[in-house]
């Protein structure tokens, strides 16, 4: 007999025993199914968490199950000291995907990891330390994304980072004209800020900030962690600026919601050379086949194309709301924040209670992240919560 437990006996088995590091929300989700989550309490929720960028395809998307499936029964472990059919499909698979001129990728288990990876290979390839990042840029946890990572809250527990990262206002070219140097390995950027408060860079800028790494000899990191696989409304956000990074970074819906990252980097590099950087479980055959489902569905159902009008939809009705709380509703694709004139975090609270779960983006802006299958009465159901909540 198998018995089922509610929100409130899994909340308080969890809470016994977790780490502590994450301020959660009191709600067990035990289900998904495309744009809609279930807790223990059989509600329904509207999912614009979006498994925080990890779920662009939808929970329990059929191809990606269907591929785990089949490969967990194949082979799971296979490190990179052999090669394997998943990984060398995917890597196939994935390079056509990319920005014409990343012909190879570094494969990892998480955005962090991929960012670490770019900056190894930064100085690697460089020859020098510097690091160029920018204020509320967000690029991870770990020692040296932390380093890259702007939020003073994140990182000065952990003080002494990792020496030569600074950084720059975001999409102000000056600032950061003034501070790559002949000692600069990299700039590392979003195109959009994504935790920093969905804040999309210039055309100008972005163009500005490739021409000063082409000029300067310093490489070009572009973090599509979040941005990636088509959360803006084109498969890249750099397809969209019209740029080629030098260095990709990779990772949250990379896999269909497993845990994946990868550092794609440019044709012209060559292959980083052998034992410079590696990982256990990177390139796994279950993780590589649920990239390759995730990367067929995304380009034989054009997941990413309808992202663009669906979240110029969602932008316009809630302008159109003319709510008195908004500073100024943004975005690109189905990466949307409200700038609010307070802290996001009670409404955060009251829309679960309307049934839709959100995110922040710093401390007053409400970030919305939905799977890109959401539907259009869906999205109308968001809309018409938020303004109740707002209003
Ligand atoms: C989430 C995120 C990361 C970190 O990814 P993890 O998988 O959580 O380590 C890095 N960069 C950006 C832009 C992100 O949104």
């Amino acid at each position: 007999m198998t018995i089922q437990l509610g929100n409130a006996d899994i909340i308080a088995a969890e809470s016994a025993h977790t780490s502590g590091v994450y301020p959660k929300r009191p709600l067990a989700i035990v289900r998904g199914e495309g744009a809609r989550l279930w807790d223990a309490d059989g509600r329904e929720y509207i999912d614009c968490v979006g498994g925080q960028g990890a779920a662009n395809l939808g929970h329990a998307n059929p191809a990606v199950v269907a591929a785990i499936r089949e490969q967990a029964g194949t082979l799971i472990s296979c490190p990179e000291i052999f090669h394997n059919d998943q990984r060398a499909a995917y890597l196939n698979e994935l390079v056509s995907a990319l920005p014409a001129g990343l012909d190879r990728a570094f494969l990892c288990n998480s955005g962090a990891e991929a960012i670490e990876g770019a900056l190894k290979l930064a100085r690697l390839l460089t020859g020098r330390l510097g690091v160029v990042a920018t204020v509320r840029g967000f690029h991870g946890r770990t020692m040296g994304a932390l380093s890259a990572t702007w939020e003073p809250k994140y990182r000065e527990p952990f003080l002494p980072l990792i020496d030569g990262f600074t950084h720059v206002p975001y999409d102000k070219l000056a600032a950061l004209d003034a501070a790559v140097t002949e000692q600069t390995a990299a700039v590392l950027i979003e195109l959009v800020q994504g935790e920093g408060g969905v804040r999309p860079g210039s055309a100008e800028y972005v163009a500005g900030v490739a021409q000063i790494c082409r000029e300067r000899g310093a490489l070009l990191i572009v973090d599509e962690v979040q941005t990636g696989f088509g959360r803006v409304g084109a498969m890249w956000a750099s397809q969209l600026y019209g740029i080629t990074p030098d260095i990709m970074a990779l990772a949250k819906s990379i896999a269909g919601g497993l845990p994946m990252g990868a550092v794609a980097f440019h044709e012209r590099f060559g292959p980083m050379p052998p034992a410079s950087h590696g990982s256990t479980f990177g390139g796994g055959p279950l993780v590589c086949a649920a990239a390759r489902a995730a990367l067929r569905e995304l380009t034989e159902r054009d997941l990413p194309g309808p992202a663009a009008p669906k979240g110029a939809y969602v932008i316009d009705r809630l302008r159109g709301l003319k709510l008195a709380r908004v500073r100024e509703v943004r975005g690109m694709g189905l990466l949307i924040g409200l700038e609010l004139k307070e802290r996001v975090q009670p409404f955060l609270t009251a829309l679960m209670e309307q049934g839709v779960l959100a995110l922040p983006a710093g401390p007053n802006v409400l970030r919305l992240l939905p799977p890109l299958v959401i539907e259009y009465d869906e999205l109308d159901r968001v809309v018409a919560a938020i303004g109740e909540v707002l209003a």
